[in-house]
């Protein structure tokens, strides 16, 4: 870095610098429950720091970030001295650190033997300590900075999965050391919430838990379907075991709840063991994990260790890849889907987030865009996490280059030209060009031929792209008119594919109502709409001559897409389409479908499918379900009467133990619906 040992003067304005920013970080994740930048960023310049200050220590000040825990408490919430301090943990962040840090504890211990560990999936939320006299919950209180925190009791309190009176020989003082999270369901339905009310979304999981727990109103906080995993008894309470793991085993007997995946081992390499299969199961867990944490599993051991000022000596957090990066915006494209919705991309430098190169974020539509005021030339920082498409949490603000506009969506298709129309109480523009705009066709057709609509085995996406360009095909129907020598004119068809082609095409005539339907690529019509207007209408003629009334009235049909359906059925080229393909022969059965019976002890209800079923499809259980009356739902509330799970059924199914509603398994829904 070029500074000299003797005049510290410019190192002391670089450490500066890093502190501020640092300090202002922390207060903004802290305090605010809102970063200003992703997790991989500030711990980027904290080991900035603290390799600065590990060459000069004599720079080193009590205040600085590298010597901190946390952040002060907020004065919203009435603080409370903790009886043991909270710390933080140190980090790792490859395998030779994870070597190194048994090396220094088997010095520290005076043995070459491996050590034994307890290692445990590092959840990303808050930490909490809660304190339970007699058995009984007593009061919450947040870390804070380590040594004060926040008292949330009536929060913790209104939250029906945490426990309020555990069972068996509990110590008269209890206290415990947990974690608060939030899964990603609740997540999810959370910022639907949000963008309901209007509201800002939460940037990611662990934001979301520290809002929603810090409320100063309980019945929000009880509201958010906050969870809890409990790691640590404080070190002032009294144990009768020796070993960390079976203290868990015992908060997990007393009746509070402690992560499956906590594991004893011996020695690093086993340590590392547990990460890489962590790191493979991370995108299946149902919650956000940042680490796995190893900590000496002997107590006597730990005590021999003790802490640091802000870490116990004794465990280490073993970082896995960041699920959030820094990148920039290089360019905003416009795609055209097959129902017209443009739809901007940002075209990004591309970055590795948690082991995936990510170098496109859809940015969804105009109000998306002006929301987060995403610009070309912007430094944002991108998400990605379990099977959730990656995403742009927000924009660096800071880094904002100079001379950057907002973005505004075009005025005209960039593929046809044709004006773009934006209809009142939508949020995407659609190109007005209809068939006439070669991507929609393009799109439509793809949709048109896809598994889940006609099924057109072999017709994939290339093909489908020659045969707009070539001007083979204007409409689905079209598809259907097509001699070998078309087909054959195509670069990448041979006789057999062809012949195959030929043959799927045709077998694909005889089809369903609700595939049909599905085909025929109305707007915000998917699947599950298809299939409850075939339920509802059982012939096609009576859903052409559907009115926006009729539509409304059915039970998971809002306005908007009635409005679509009606539109669609309406407009003479759609007429013209469907009466083209019905001439070229595509036929269905007529669905027979049960009247809902009055004694159906479904009618009405609300019903979640969760895990999976070995004798029935989701899809079908789905739809029979539906005939009987039911409303199916995707998430559990207070409002689900029912819960049908199967194998593996993970958090919607604690979720309705948590809340008391009722569980039935397959065999239950299998006598129902069949
Ligand atoms: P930490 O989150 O790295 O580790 C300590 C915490 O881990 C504990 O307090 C506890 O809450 C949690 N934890 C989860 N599972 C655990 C388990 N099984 N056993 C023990 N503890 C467990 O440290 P920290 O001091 O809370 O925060 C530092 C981190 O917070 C940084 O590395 C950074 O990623 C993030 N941070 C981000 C910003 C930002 O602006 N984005 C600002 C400040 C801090």
């Amino acid at each position: 870095m070029g500074i000299s040992q003797k005049d510290n003067t410019p190192l002391r304005g670089v450490i500066l610098n890093l502190r501020t920013k640092l300090q202002r970080y922390r207060r903004a994740y802290y305090v605010l429950d809102a970063p200003l930048v992703p997790d991989s960023e500030y711990d980027r310049l904290w080991r900035e720091l603290e390799a600065l200050e590990q060459q000069h220590p004599e720079l080193i000040t009590p205040d600085s970030p590298t010597q901190e825990v946390g952040d002060k408490a907020s004065a919203q919430f009435t603080p409370v001295a903790h009886q043991s301090p909270m710390l933080s943990l140190s980090n790792a962040f490859s395998a030779e650190d994870v070597a190194e840090f048994e090396q220094r504890l088997q010095t520290r211990l005076k043995t070459e033997q491996p050590l034994d560990f307890c290692v445990e999936p590092k959840l990303d939320g808050l930490a909490i300590s809660l304190v339970y006299r007699q058995g009984r919950f007593q009061r919450a209180v947040t870390r804070g900075d380590g040594k004060t925190g926040e008292d949330v009791s009536a929060n913790i309190a209104a939250i029906a999965s945490i426990p309020k009176q555990l069972t068996g020989a509990v110590p008269a003082d209890l206290e415990v050391r947990g974690e608060i999270f939030i899964a990603h369901v609740d997540f999810k339905a959370l910022n639907q919430q949000q963008a309901k009310l209007g509201k800002k979304a939460f940037a990611n999981p662990r934001n979301a838990a520290a809002g929603s727990l810090r409320q100063l109103d309980p019945e929000i906080t009880a509201s958010r379907g906050l969870s809890l995993y409990c790691y640590a008894i404080a070190e002032h309470t009294p144990l009768a075991v020796s070993s960390h793991y079976q203290a868990l085993q015992q908060l997990k007997a007393w009746g509070l709840p402690i992560s499956d995946e906590i594991q004893q081992v011996t020695g690093a390499g086993a340590c590392l063991q547990y990460y890489e299969a962590m790191l493979a199961k991370r995108e299946q867990l149902p919650f956000d994990i940042d680490g796995v944490v190893y900590k000496v599993d002997d107590l006597a051991q730990q005590q021999q260790l003790g802490n640091i000022s802000r870490a116990p000596r004794w465990a280490v957090a073993h970082k896995l890849p960041a699920q959030e990066q820094l990148t920039q915006i290089e360019n905003i494209s416009v795609q055209v889907g097959r129902t017209g919705a443009l739809t901007p991309v940002a075209r990004l430098k591309p970055v590795n987030v948690a082991g995936v190169v990510v170098s496109n974020v859809t940015l969804h539509n105009q109000d998306e865009i002006k929301r987060k005021d995403i610009r070309i030339g912007d430094t944002v920082s991108v998400r990605r996490a379990g099977d959730v498409i990656p995403e742009i949490v927000q924009v660096i603000v800071d880094e904002r280059p100079e001379n950057t506009q907002p973005y505004v969506l075009p005025k005209n298709c960039p593929v046809c030209g044709a004006e773009a129309v934006r209809i009142e109480g939508e949020a995407v523009s659609r190109c007005g060009g209809g068939q006439t705009c070669p991507a929609q066709r393009q799109r439509y057709l793809q949709h048109f031929v896809s598994r889940k609509a006609m099924d057109v085995d072999g017709l994939g996406k290339k093909i489908v792209v020659q045969l707009v360009e070539r001007e083979l095909v204007t409409t689905a129907a079209d598809l259907y008119r097509l001699q070998a020598e078309d087909w054959l004119s195509l670069d990448l068809i041979k006789e057999k594919s062809c012949a195959n082609l030929m043959q799927a095409l045709e077998q694909s005539k005889e089809t369903t109502l609700p595939r049909f339907i599905y085909a025929l690529g109305i707007p915000e019509v998917g699947e599950t709409t298809a299939n409850l207007l075939s339920l509802e209408f059982i012939e096609l003629e009576r859903l052409r001559a559907a009115s926006l009334e009729d539509l409304s009235a059915i039970h998971g049909i809002g306005e908007v897409v009635a409005g679509h359906i009606v539109q669609f059925f309406q407009n003479p080229a759609n007429q013209a389409a469907i009466e083209a393909l019905l001439a070229q022969g595509i036929h269905w059965q007529t669905p027979e479908v049960p009247e809902p019976s009055e004694e159906s002890d479904l009618n009405g209800k609300t019903v979640v499918l969760t895990g999976s079923f070995s004798e029935i499809k989701r899809n079908e259980a789905k739809t029979a379900l539906q005939a009987l009356g039911a409303k199916v739902s995707s998430s559990v509330s207070k409002n689900t009467d029912i819960v049908f799970a199967g194998e593996k059924a993970g958090s919607k199914l604690d979720k309705a133990q948590s809340l008391g509603v009722e569980v039935r398994d397959e065999v239950a829904l299998l006598t129902l619906v069949r």
